[in-house]
């Protein structure tokens, strides 16, 4: 499997080999496009089809058609399962939104082998913002590497918190949605050590005196588990004492900045908080 890019921040130092999307062949009308891709769902489509949506390194997400998928798996054998990180290949067609899907293999496999149910659903998380917050056909090559790094730590993880945690708050950042998280957005003060002050809607930060009522808290320690991720690569950050108690505030302010956002409550959201 290719090595993954260990900081998201720079793309210097990344170390996935180059995008190679769009390599055309000469003998179909319109051109093979080829891509690596994370499949983020699948589900049956006609008699014998597949309906995939995936999320392309260089294209950005995808929908198509997987023809016969069902009936016979030479082409496409396990390489349409959610959460596998695959080589596709597939033509545009004229008019029609949702792509032709050729052929397909896997590279690696993410789905929760072990059967972990909170893994499960770690992933199915992870399907569910990809799906609503990265729009079709705009490329996401910064997204599409958080997934890999994010499904290669939950692969290894023995907990899902710390790697479900940081996905989630890099997706809100890719998106243009996290405020600075050392001041208050309104006066500019620097916030410290102190508790900061968040609201959905704006998911700015205000300090006690700017405060306004019914504003969720969140606490120095959020905060600074906040700057560390978006300071260090994930494998690079220290799992120890990541359990859901911990995850909790942040991910309460993440997931709601995400549900504002993208006007939907998450089905994830209440699964992964039910009582374990
Ligand atoms: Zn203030």
């Amino acid at each position: 499997m290719a090595r993954l890019c260990g900081s998201l921040d720079r793309s210097l130092g990344c170390r996935v080999p180059a995008c190679d999307v769009g390599a055309p062949t000469t003998k179909h009308a319109m051109p093979l496009v080829e891509s690596e891709a994370v499949v983020l769902r699948s589900s049956n489509f006609g008699e014998a089809d597949k309906l995939v949506n995936f999320l392309t390194r260089g294209l950005g997400r995808l929908r198509g058609v997987a023809p016969n998928a069902r009936r016979s798996r030479r082409r496409f054998g396990a390489a349409l399962e959610p959460l596998s990180y695959v080589r596709v290949w597939f033509f545009e067609r004229e008019h029609h939104h949702l792509v032709r899907l050729s052929e397909s293999e896997l590279i690696e496999a993410f789905y929760d082998a072990r059967g972990q149910y909170e893994r499960s659903l770690a992933l199915n998380q992870i399907a569910e913002l990809a799906d609503l917050m990265l729009p079709e056909r705009e490329p996401a090559e910064r997204a599409f590497r958080l997934v890999l790094v994010t499904l290669a730590a939950l692969k290894r993880a023995e907990s899902v918190w710390l790697p479900l945690t940081y996905f989630q708050l890099w997706m809100v950042r890719l998106a243009g949605w996290l405020p600075a998280l050392e001041e208050c957005s309104r006066c500019r003060r620097p916030l410290g050590e102190e508790k900061a002050y968040v609201s959905p809607a704006t998911g700015r930060f205000l300090c006690g005196r700017c405060r306004q009522p019914g504003m969720r808290v969140l606490s120095p320690s959020s905060r600074a588990a906040a700057a560390a991720m978006l300071a260090l690569p994930l494998e690079k950050l220290d799992p120890a004492g990541w359990d859901r108690r911990r995850a909790a505030e942040l991910q309460a302010y993440l997931l709601d900045v995400i549900e504002y956002h993208g006007e939907r409550k998450l089905v994830t959201r209440e699964l992964l908080y039910e009582k374990a």
